[in-house]
Formats: structure tokens, C-alpha cells, sequence
């Protein structure tokens, strides 16, 4: 389990998280959201050519697989796992929909399953919904060989309403070797296009450069 990389060098890791719930999927279905799929975010990503790091939701690849095709045929984008359905594995983790803890491997490896034949920088990487998990979750994790990745600086960009308080979360504690945590799932973190340039222009002028997940975490 990692939160960071070496806190030597200058590189550190952007990492977008793609939730999907069946929740989520109903609003979808009902027009109630147009888009939990931020493409701003990848058109700015290629035209800056800055690497970065995707926790995809098995549902989330499954609802946009030309998006998810777009992301895995980027040489600077590592893809990674982030569950099938988004659900929490542990008590009081956020409104997230459970799962028992022993049915964890089985959605872990589903979910890898889901994302494997798009091919691309496939990660043996994890991030747990929510951050959520305790002793017994990562018991379950263990004969997947995955690395569980939290990451140490959390840019709060779910349901934000402003893009500076994002830019300031992420400047004011990123390091070298940070893990970034955002989102690129539009209508919940609709915020994360508009902070992320002024994040990369924070970053340049604290002389870090953003770097895949699997680059920080071996040399930072
Ligand atoms: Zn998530």
C-alpha cells in the first residue's frame, strides 16, 4: 500500500479517478446528467502532453469504451482499478452502496477483466471507492498482487461548486512525489477542467513535473 513516491527528484503523479455507480448509471438512463465522462480534461492532458494515471470504475469503461479506448491509446496515460461498480467494502464510507468484504477479489479481478483488452500501460494498481478500507479489505487484496494506491494529496474536487479552493488544495500540499487524487467524472467534479490548468502552471512554477503513477512511485 502507497500513498506517495521517494520525496527526492521533481516528479510527481496526477491521478483521475472514474467513478460509476448504478445510481449514477440511472441518472444517465433518466437525462437527469448529461456526462460523468470530463473530456476537457483529456483534450487539455494531450494538448499539454502531461502524463497521468486513470482509476477506472469497470461500469465507467463499460458506459464509455470509446473514451476509455481514447485514454488506453495514450503513451503518456497508465490505466488502473479502481472496482467494478464503486461500491465500499468497509462501514461508513461516505453513500456509497456496499459490498462484503469477501466478494472485494472477485469485483477487483472482474474489473481488470473489464479493462485489460483495451490495452494501453495497464497497471497492476488499485485505489479503493472513497479511500474506504481497513485490515480485512486488504487481506482480501492480497492474492491479486495489486498495489493499493491512496495517494497523499486530495484535491476535493468531488461536488465542488469553485475551481480556486481545488488549485489551492493541490499546490498548497503537493510534494515531490505526490499522488494527486481528482476526478474526471464531469457531472460530479465538474470544477476538475477549470482547476486543472492553473494546477499544472503551479506545478511547473514549483519546478514539478507530472509524471505516470508507476514513474513516481519507483524513482519519485
Ligand atoms: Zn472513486
Amino acid at each position: 500500500m502507497v500513498d506517495h513516491g521517494p520525496r527526492t527528484g521533481d516528479r510527481v503523479a496526477l491521478t483521475f479517478d472514474a467513478d460509476m455507480t448504478d445510481g449514477m448509471l440511472a441518472n444517465l438512463r433518466a437525462g437527469r446528467v448529461r456526462s460523468y465522462a470530463n473530456l476537457r480534461i483529456l483534450d487539455l492532458l494531450e494538448r499539454e502532453q502531461v502524463p497521468a494515471t486513470f482509476f477506472l470504475t469497470g461500469k465507467w469503461v463499460q458506459r464509455y469504451p470509446d473514451v476509455t479506448r481514447r485514454i488506453a491509446g495514450n503513451p503518456r496515460f497508465e490505466l488502473a482499478n479502481h472496482t467494478y461498480g464503486h461500491a465500499a467494502f468497509t462501514a461508513d464510507c461516505y453513500d456509497l452502496p456496499r459490498l462484503p468484504v469477501d466478494e472485494l477479489a472477485a469485483d477487483v479481478a472482474k474489473t481488470f477483466e473489464v479493462i485489460e483488452p483495451y490495452g494501453g500501460r495497464q497497471t497492476r494498481y488499485f485505489r479503493f471507492p472513497g479511500l474506504c478500507h481497513d485490515a480485512a479489505a486488504l487481506d482480501a487484496l492480497a492474492p491479486l498482487g495489486v498495489t493499493v494506491v491512496d495517494g497523499d494529496v486530495v484535491s476535493g474536487d468531488p461536488f465542488a461548486k469553485a475551481w480556486k479552493p481545488l488549485v489551492r488544495a493541490v499546490l498548497d500540499h503537493v510534494r515531490p512525489g505526490s499522488v494527486v487524487i481528482m476526478h474526471v467524472t464531469e457531472a460530479n467534479a465538474a470544477m476538475t477542467d477549470e482547476a486543472l490548468p492553473h494546477i499544472l502552471a503551479g506545478l511547473r512554477e514549483r519546478g514539478l513535473t507530472p509524471a505516470p503513477l508507476s514513474e513516481v512511485l519507483a524513482k519519485g
